[in-house]
């Protein structure tokens, strides 16, 4: 037998440390002029069958890491010897299990791009079979496309939840249908809408992404408020948001190159998050979990800690423009992770630092240095 089974190459930042199920492989649309993930990859659905080996297989390498447990002495406890297999596993299927082991073993993932495109009763079973199989396992999520939960019967999604499937999330990106079409999104903001409430009613957790700065200088304003109206009709429980970074193997990027988008600095960004925050009146938490984001603070319950959340923002737009441009600087090569980082006199020089460096002796950044680093972030 050989112990290994295949891995997709994302998960979103709050499934790190799932065990990962590859159902699907790539994605069956591939077309968002701001996604690198999938480009030159082809989609295929997986067969049941080979979906149930891989689970088979994770189990096998659970029962290995406990078996070394025991021979190890330490009486079937795996966190000891996950964390060495971790550190020094045979391959990423190893490596995925153990940390998956490492922290409890209660999640799983299912890759890729969108799982609700696999025909209903197959998912069904495939879910069914990997709470089974590893019944430490209290959560399984996985990721799904607008399009496709709009075009799923209510009965579907329900027979999904009851066969164990936790949450989806789903990238919403806007809710502004001109930004939409233009970076082919392949969803309408009405499709977001019913798809997310056919998700929302039948029970599953629901999970949107919102990529700010996605409308760059032109369409920031609508892009706020008409993605605020469409997630206040979805009321998903959780909001989570990213920030636009470019790289070359996006499509995007050649529309930059050609002067078809400018990007938005990220002071303008900030102005665009607090319009957005402001025009919600959904019952999400608001999430912003992402390395890309400037203000990671800005994370709450709506609608009590929406006050909170603009507070941060004022926090940010109140400071003086070299303190703007530190922070800013900061948050991009890594040094800072939040607005009070700026009262760390060590970590404040060494920013000073690097300003000198990127400006290259002068204390002046440019834009475009911002968005170079920015783009390291992404795959
Ligand atoms: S954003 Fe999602 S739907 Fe669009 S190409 Fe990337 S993986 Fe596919």
């Amino acid at each position: 037998m050989t112990y290994s089974f295949e891995l997709g190459p994302i998960r979103p930042p709050s499934e790190a440390y799932s065990l990962l199920i590859r159902v699907t492989m790539n994605c069956p649309w591939n077309r968002c002029k701001f996604c690198p993930t999938y480009k030159g990859e082809k989609f295929q659905l997986r067969s049941v069958e080979n979906i149930k080996q891989d689970i088979k297989t994770a189990k096998s390498i659970q029962d290995k890491i406990k078996e070394l447990s025991w021979k190890s002495g330490y009486g079937g406890r795996v966190k000891e010897i996950a964390a060495s297999v971790f550190n020094n596993p045979p391959n990423e299927a190893f490596r995925n299990v153990a940390l998956w082991l490492y922290t409890g073993g209660e999640s799983a993932f299912l890759q890729d791009a969108n799982s609700l495109i696999m025909r209903t009763n197959e998912l069904a079973e495939v879910i069914r079979f990997l709470r089974e199989t590893l019944p430490s396992i209290k959560r399984v999520t996985s990721y799904g496309r607008s399009k496709t939960a709009a075009k799923k019967k209510p009965e579907e999604l329900t027979e999904l939840y009851e066969a164990g499937l936790s949450r989806l999330h789903i990238g919403l990106e806007s809710g502004y249908d001109p930004l939409l079409q233009y970076m082919d999104k392949g969803a309408t903001a009405a499709e977001h809408i019913k798809g997310g409430r056919n998700i929302v009613e039948s029970g599953i957790s629901l999970c949107e992404y919102v990529i700010l700065g996605l409308g760059g200088k032109e369409m920031w304003r609508e892009h706020a408020i008409e993605t605020a109206r469409v997630l206040n009709e979805i009321d998903p429980d959780f909001i989570r948001v990213r920030t636009l970074a470019v790289h070359n193997k996006m499509p995007l990027y050649n529309e930059i190159e050609n002067g078809n988008f400018i990007q938005a600095t990220d002071e303008e960004i900030v102005e665009e998050e607090k319009l957005f925050i402001e025009h919600l009146e959904c019952h999400s938490n608001y999430v912003s979990d992402h390395i890309t984001n400037l203000l990671q603070e800005i994370e709450g319950k709506l609608p009590q800690e929406k006050e909170k959340m603009l507070a941060s923002i004022d926090r940010f737009q109140s400071l003086p423009p070299e303190e703007k441009t530190n922070f800013r600087v900061g948050r991009r090569v890594g040094i800072y992770s939040h607005l009070d980082d700026l009262y760390d006199l060590c970590k404040h020089q060494a920013v000073e630092q690097a300003i000198q460096q990127l400006g290259q002796g002068n204390n002046q950044i440019n834009e475009e240095a911002i968005h170079t680093l920015m783009g390291r972030f992404i795959v």
